[in-house]
C-alpha cells in the first residue's frame, strides 16, 4: 500500500527580524520527521536572496531533514538563477520548487523566464541531478481563464521536467479531488501533494483566500463567523478543520500532504499529533536529500 508523504513549508524571517527566529521554528518542529521541509523564496526587492539556501542548508545539516528550496523566475535573470542554483548545490540541496512568482505592481519582469515552465526547462537543461518541483492550483490559478487551460499549462511544466507537484491551499477537499481527476485525465502522472494552510487568524485567512482566489466553504465560513473575534478558540477550531481535511485526503489515497506552517510550529505540532498515525514518515521513498 502506498504511503502518503508529509512535508512542511517554512519561510525565511523578514530582513529586519532576528535571523534566530527560524531556529525557533525549526526547533519547534523537531521530532515530526517530515519527508522534507521546503523554504520559500522572497520576490521583494529587499528580500535576501541567500536566505533560502542558508536555511535549507541548516535544515539538512543541523536537523537532518531533506530540504526543498523555492526559486522564483519572473524577476530573475539567468545569471541570478545560476547563482541561486550554485548556492543550493553548495548547501547540498538537490531539490528546487521552480516558480514564476506573483506579479509585483510597477516592477518590470527580467524577461528571461515568463512562466515557471521556462525555469523548469532551464534547470533541467543545466543540472540533470536536481529534482524539480512545481506548484499547482486545485481551484485554478487566478490568471488562467479556466481550470482546463491551467491544467494544460501545468502539463507543459511537467513535460519540461517537474517531477513532483505541490498544491495551493484549498478548504474544500472536493475541489482538490476534482482537480486531481482532471490532472490525471490530462496525462499528469507525477505525485501531487495537497497544500493545507491551517486557519489561525480570521483576517489573515480572508486576505489569503482573496489573494489566491480560493473559496471559503460554508463549514469554514461558520467557524470564521463564530470565532473570528476569539483568536484562541479559532486557532483550536482551525487545527481541527485542518486535521479533518488531512484525514479525509489520506483516506482518499492522496500522494501527500504539504502543511503551510506559517512558521507557527505549535499549530503544526498539534495537527501532526492528530494525524500522525495516518502517515509513516521517512518511509515514502523520497529520493533526494
Ligand atoms: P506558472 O506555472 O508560470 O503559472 C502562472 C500562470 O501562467 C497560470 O495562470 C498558468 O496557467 C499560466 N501559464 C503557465 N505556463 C504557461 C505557458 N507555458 N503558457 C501560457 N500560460 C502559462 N511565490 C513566491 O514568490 N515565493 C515562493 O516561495 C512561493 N512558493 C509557493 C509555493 C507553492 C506550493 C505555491 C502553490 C505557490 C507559491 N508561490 C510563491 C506563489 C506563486 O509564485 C504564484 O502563485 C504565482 O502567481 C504563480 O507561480 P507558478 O509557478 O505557479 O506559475
Amino acid at each position: 500500500m502506498h504511503q502518503p508523504m508529509f512535508s512542511i513549508e517554512v519561510f525565511p524571517p523578514k530582513r529586519n527580524a532576528p535571523v534566530g527566529t527560524i531556529y525557533d521554528t525549526l526547533d519547534g518542529l523537531q521530532g515530526l520527521n517530515p519527508d522534507f521541509i521546503s523554504v520559500t523564496y522572497g520576490t521583494g526587492k529587499s528580500s535576501d536572496r541567500t536566505a533560502t539556501a542558508r536555511i535549507a542548508n541548516t535544515i539538512r545539516k543541523e536537523y537532518d531533514i531533506p530540504a526543498v528550496a523555492h526559486l522564483t523566475a519572473q524577476y530573475t535573470t539567468r545569471e541570478q538563477v545560476d547563482e541561486a542554483l550554485d548556492m543550493f548545490r553548495q548547501a547540498g540541496v538537490s531539490a528546487v520548487l521552480a516558480l514564476r512568482g506573483d506579479p509585483v505592481p510597477d516592477r518590470e519582469p527580467a524577461g528571461a523566464f515568463e512562466h515557471a515552465s521556462d525555469l523548469v526547462a532551464y534547470i533541467r537543461e543545466h543540472d540533470q541531478d536536481m529534482t524539480i518541483f512545481g506548484a499547482c492550483y486545485p481551484e485554478c490559478h487566478p490568471q488562467a481563464s479556466d481550470l482546463d487551460e491551467d491544467i494544460s499549462n501545468l502539463k507543459i511544466k511537467v513535460d519540461a521536467g517537474a517531477s513532483h507537484l505541490i498544491s495551493q491551499l484549498f478548504y474544500d477537499n472536493a475541489d482538490f479531488y476534482h482537480f486531481l481527476d482532471k490532472a490525471r485525465a490530462a496525462g499528469i502522472d507525477v505525485p501531487i501533494e495537497a497544500g493545507i494552510m491551517p486557519v489561525t487568524n480570521a483576517k489573515q485567512i480572508r486576505r489569503m483566500v482573496r489573494m489566491c482566489s480560493s473559496r471559503v466553504p460554508l463549514p469554514l465560513e461558520a467557524l470564521l463567523d463564530k470565532w473570528g473575534d476569539d483568536p484562541k478558540t479559532l486557532k483550536q477550531a482551525g487545527v481541527i478543520y485542518a486535521s479533518n481535511q488531512i484525514a479525509d485526503l489520506v483516506a482518499h489515497g492522496v500522494d501527500g500532504v504539504h502543511l503551510y506552517s506559517m512558521n507557527k510550529p505549535a499549530v503544526t505540532r498539534q495537527i501532526w499529533h492528530n494525524v500522525e498515525d495516518l502517515f509513516l514518515p521517512g518511509q515514502t521513498g523520497t529520493d533526494f536529500a
